[in-house]
């Protein structure tokens, strides 16, 4: 597009120690920003150095919480080559989450350019390591200075990356999870199915809860009937149970996972029965009783598989697969990472090339 103005960091920091990035807490040199007027439109797209910004503590996002994003990687492979995972995707997704919160549309195409031109200035910042990766965070605030309720009528978007270690610095370990039978993350007909802040507000109450309890997340359940499974704290969820897998359909209130997607198309092309539909938790509980709950995992672009060992519900305990993760949910975590990685044959055209 050659639209984007850039300004080059002078003051390039020291990288961190690729074996010690944790998640999301290393900043790369530079950064994307692009306003919103109202009038006229989306304006003076840049890359220019990671700073603090300055805005008006009257801006809209701190009082009415219109913001977006979206959360996806960058990897360097084997021959030095850069390769996004499904950015379409997250773009698609992020005007969805517009649409949703009143916030105006963003050029998709445009937008990936931008990422990949963003990843290009800073790509000696994607680390190189086994499990490594460059998160890449866009989002969207909405800026006007203005305390009265309305969809704001200027925005920012802004894109920060982030190198990121190994999700699972000992391996993958699989996770007890609280089935939550009091708080609800979200409603159909609210903003469950948007990538926004205010979703992520509404569940840590119930995180916290869980955690002092000895659990690492939970399960949330529908917000009307309290019955019927919807997600993992902030990942998708599936379950094998008799040789098929299941996972809860996009009902409004659930989030359409990038890597649920994938998931859902790669058991599609190895012939493994899998089913999109309501499920619910009582279910669930009676395939462990007669023996045939086999897997259960989470996805998301950070962790991509994470298995679930163990299942609280009120006074009920269960364990699946001996608190080891399934053979199926290792197979789909090998396969994804190796296909983003480029190890393994990209057979359905996930991955997009940064040109150098
Ligand atoms: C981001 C997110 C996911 C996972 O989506 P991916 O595109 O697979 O990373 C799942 N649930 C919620 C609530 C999320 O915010």
């Amino acid at each position: 597009m050659g639209k984007i103005a850039f300004e080059q960091n002078q003051h390039p920091k020291q990288k961190p120690d690729q074996s010690k990035l944790g998640f999301g807490k290393h900043f790369t040199d530079h950064m994307f920003i692009m306003d919103y007027t109202d009038g006229k439109g989306w304006h003076d797209a840049r890359i220019v150095p990671y700073a603090p910004i300055a805005l008006e503590p009257s801006s809209m996002v701190f009082h009415y919480g219109q913001a977006v994003f979206e959360g996806l990687k960058a990897y360097k492979t084997s021959d030095n080559e850069i390769l996004l995972f499904r950015p379409d995707k997250n773009m698609e997704r992020l005007n969805k989450s517009n649409d949703r919160l009143s916030i105006p549309a963003i050029d998709e195409e445009f937008m990936i350019e931008a990422i990949k031109e963003l990843v290009r200035v800073d790509a000696d910042w994607i680390p190189v390591e086994e499990g490594t990766s460059l998160y890449i965070r866009p989002f969207i605030i909405a800026t006007e200075p203005f305390l009265g309720v309305h969809a704001s009528h200027n925005y920012m978007f802004i894109v920060i990356l982030s190198p990121v270690g190994a999700y699972y610095a000992e391996g993958i370990q699989p996770v007890k999870i609280n089935v939550e039978s009091h708080y609800v993350r979200a409603v159909r007909g609210g903003m469950g199915s948007a990538k926004t802040a205010g979703n992520y507000a509404a569940s840590l109450r119930a995180q916290v809860e869980a955690q002092e309890s000895g659990y690492s997340q939970v399960l949330w359940l529908d917000g009307i009937e309290k019955k019927y499974i919807e997600e993992v704290g902030s990942m998708n969820v599936f379950f094998k149970v008799n040789g098929e897998v299941l996972t809860p359909e996009l009902n409004g209130s659930i989030l359409d996972g990038v890597t649920r997607n994938s998931i859902i198309a790669l058991l599609k092309s190895w012939n493994v029965p899998v089913v999109e539909r309501r499920v619910s938790i009582e279910e669930l509980f009676e395939a462990h009783a007669n023996g045939t709950l086999e897997e259960a995992f989470g996805t998301g672009t950070a962790a991509v598989i994470s298995p679930i060992g163990e299942l609280n519900w009120d006074d009920k305990n269960i364990v699946i697969n001996e608190g080891n993760i399934g053979e199926l949910s290792q197979r789909l975590y090998d396969t994804v990472t190796g296909i983003q990685r480029g190890t393994l044959a990209d057979t359905l055209g996930w991955t997009v090339k940064v040109e150098k």
